[in-house]
């Protein structure tokens, strides 16, 4: 930063220049670095990856301010992202290599409890589970607004070492996509994250089965498929809205008459007025 606090434009490649060379000395310490990089536009397409990002995005405190964070990370800038629990670091290339800390909440027990108890018998085996193979019901008690697997924003704490730092800066933004993103390829981590063990959730087969009943076995299908209905949103237009650039108040995407109503709402009610 200058002395008046006007910071000079940096162009991209001077930036990766600088962020590798940072990330190189990391890599010298024998510290782990982990970049997100995505294969095309998309940013997550499996139902763990989709479903962290979808239930963000359902939240009116974060939905303006998230957008500026998908091109941040699709140019690459994530170039250092770890999960572990209850917490995430993550390095972010900008005007300079900032940090990003966010803390997230274990589950409650007792949440943890009841979802174990509501999916019992539906989900057969890990790899069904990490898969996301699984019943309608299922999916829906996982991804339940508040109370299902995902957090809220008042279960994150968000912080970003950049003077631009307010409510959440592109970095933040950058880094909770990043996260859909490793999600797609490592669900695990977002147990390790919550901080619950996710055999519990297999285990606990054959106690009552009030959701699995739902749907048969045979109905098992990949859940991503139900996810747009459930979030009422139309994931496969996600890439044509965001290339048009909109003003900051304006929501993040059109309104939508309301499709299929499959139990879950998208409310608009602030998470965090609730303490
Ligand atoms: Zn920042």
């Amino acid at each position: 930063m200058s002395f008046y606090g006007w910071r000079p434009y940096v162009p991209v490649a001077e930036r990766r220049r600088k962020a590798a060379k940072e990330l190189e000395k990391r890599r010298k310490k024998g510290l782990a670095v982990s970049p997100v990089l995505l294969s095309g536009r998309t940013i997550a397409t499996t139902f763990w990856g989709k479903a962290w990002c979808e239930n963000l995005e359902r939240y009116s405190d974060y939905a303006n301010r998230l957008p500026r964070g998908r091109a941040y990370l699709r140019n690459g800038s994530v170039v250092d992202l770890q999960i572990a629990s209850g917490a995430i670091t993550a390095m972010v290339s900008g005007s300079q290599l900032y940090k990003v800390n966010l803390e997230v909440e274990p589950v409650p027990r007792l949440r943890w409890k009841s979802i174990c108890q509501d999916c019992a018998g539906g989900i057969d085996s890990l790899v069904e589970l990490l898969q996301g193979r699984f019943s309608k019901g299922v999916m829906e008690r996982i991804c339940r607004q508040a109370h299902g697997l995902f957090p809220s924003p008042a279960e994150i704490k968000l912080s970003c070492s950049c003077p631009d730092w307010a409510d959440m800066c592109k970095h933040v933004a950058a880094v909770l996509y990043g996260v859909g993103a490793r999600f797609d390829h490592q669900p695990e981590l977002l147990f390790r994250l919550r901080a619950v063990d996710e055999k519990e959730l297999i285990a606990s087969a054959g106690k009552s089965m009030p959701l699995s009943k739902t749907a048969p076995a045979a109905g098992r299908i990949l859940a991503s498929q139900d996810l747009e209905d459930m979030f009422g949103l139309d994931m496969a237009n996600e890439v044509e809205v965001e290339t048009t650039r909109r003003p900051r108040k304006q929501p993040a995407k059109p309104p939508k008459q309301p499709v299929k109503k499959t139990g879950a709402r998208k409310t608009s009610q602030p998470a965090r007025k609730r303490k």
